[in-house]
C-alpha cells in the first residue's frame, strides 16, 4: 500500500485491556469498508493491566496493529508524541481507546486531508455525560486557555487528524510539557473542523480526578501565557494605591489625634498582605519550576517495549 496516503491511527492507552481489541476491530472494520489504507499504534501509556499483552496478540495478529509500552506512566499527552513519533503515515489521527471519540467520522475525516486539509479538529458539540462541576470546571479553563492562546479552545478535543507537514512541525518542538490539543492548533496549516458528540464509555472509567485535572489546567495555562505573572505586578499596583488612600488617611489621623488603637487593622493587613506575598511566590515557583524541567531536558517518555514498528 502506497505510504503517501496511509493513515496512521495514534490510541494512546492506559488500563484500558477491555477495550483495545475492541477498538481495534471496530476501527477496521470501518477503515477496510471505506478502502483506506492505515495502521493502529497502541501506546501503552504504563499501564499496570494486561493492556501491553493484548497489544501484543493483536500485533501477532494483524500487520496494522502496532504497539509500543512506556517504562511507567507519563500521561497521554507523552503518549500522544511517542505515537507520532513512531507513526509512518502520510497523516496521523488522535483518538481515545474507549471510543469516546467515534469512529464513524474517520472516513469523512480522511476524505477532507483528502481534498487538502492539513488539520482536521474533532470539535465537541456535546460534551457527553458529564457530572456538573466537572463541566463548570473544564469551561472556565477553556475560556482561559482561549483567551491566552488566542484561539478558541472551548469546544477542543484530541481527536485530530493531522497531515505530515503538522506532525512534522510538532514534533520539532522542544518542550517537555506540551500541550497537544493547543499546539496543534497553534501550528497553523489549513485547517476543517468536523463536529462530534462525546460518546459514552462502555468499559473501564475515566482516569481523570479533580485533581489531575487541576494540575493538568495549572500546568496547560503556564505552559501557554505568563499572564499570571503579570497578574502579580497587577495586584501590587492595586495595594500600592490602597497603601497611598490608607496611609493618607492614617497620617491625617495621627496627627489630628484621632488615631485608633490600631491592633486589629495591623493583624489585618498582615494577613492580607502574607496572603497575597504566598500566593504571589506560589505564581513565581511554578513558573521557576517550569523552566527547571524544562531546562534539565529530560526525555518527553521512555519506551521500554514496542511490537510491530
Ligand atoms: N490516557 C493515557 N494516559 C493517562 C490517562 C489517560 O494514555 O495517564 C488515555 C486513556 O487510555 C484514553 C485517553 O487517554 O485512551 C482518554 O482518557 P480518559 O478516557 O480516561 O479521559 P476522559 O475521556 O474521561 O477525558
Ligand atoms: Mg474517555
Amino acid at each position: 500500500m502506497p505510504v503517501g496516503e496511509k493513515l496512521s491511527i495514534i490510541i494512546p492507552s492506559y488500563n484500558e485491556q477491555d477495550n483495545i481489541a475492541r477498538t481495534f476491530h471496530t476501527i477496521c472494520e470501518i477503515l477496510n469498508s471505506n478502502h483506506i489504507p492505515f495502521e493502529i499504534i497502541f501506546v501503552d501509556d504504563g499501564s499496570k493491566d494486561l493492556t501491553y499483552a493484548r497489544i501484543q496478540e493483536l500485533s501477532s495478529a494483524h500487520t496494522e496493529a502496532k504497539g509500543i509500552s512506556f517504562s511507567r506512566n507519563f500521561g497521554k499527552e507523552a503518549a500522544i508524541f511517542a505515537g507520532l513519533e513512531v507513526a509512518q503515515g502520510a497523516c496521523c489521527l488522535i483518538m481515545d481507546c474507549d471510543l469516546q471519540h467515534p469512529a464513524s467520522l474517520i472516513p469523512e475525516m480522511y476524505r477532507l486531508w483528502k481534498e487538502g486539509f492539513e488539520v482536521i479538529e474533532g470539535v465537541k458539540s456535546s460534551r457527553g455525560k458529564e457530572n456538573p462541576l466537572h463541566t463548570f470546571c473544564a469551561r472556565t479553563f477553556y475560556r482561559i486557555i482561549s483567551k491566552v492562546t488566542a484561539i478558541d479552545m472551548s469546544q477542543a478535543s484530541d481527536f485530530k487528524l493531522l497531515d505530515r507537514k503538522a506532525v512534522d512541525a510538532l514534533l520539532i518542538m522542544p518542550e517537555r510539557a506540551p500541550f497537544f490539543r493547543a499546539l496543534s492548533s497553534w501550528v497553523g496549516f489549513k485547517t476543517a473542523t468536523i463536529p462530534f458528540e462525546v460518546q459514552d464509555r462502555e468499559i473501564g472509567a475515566s482516569k481523570w480526578s479533580l485533581w489531575s485535572l487541576t494540575k493538568y489546567a495549572i500546568r496547560n495555562i503556564t505552559s501557554f501565557s505568563s499572564a499570571p505573572l503579570q497578574l502579580i505586578s497587577l495586584l501590587g499596583w492595586i495595594m500600592f494605591l490602597a497603601s497611598i488612600v490608607l496611609g493618607v488617611q492614617s497620617l491625617y489621623r495621627y496627627f489630628t489625634g484621632t488615631a485608633l488603637e490600631g491592633f486589629t487593622t495591623v493583624i489585618l493587613l498582615q494577613l492580607v498582605i502574607g496572603s497575597v506575598l504566598m500566593i504571589s511566590l506560589g505564581f513565581i515557583g511554578h513558573y521557576i519550576s517550569r523552566i527547571y524541567d524544562e531546562i534539565k531536558a529530560r526525555p518527553r517518555y521512555i519506551i521500554s517495549k514496542r511490537c510491530g514498528c
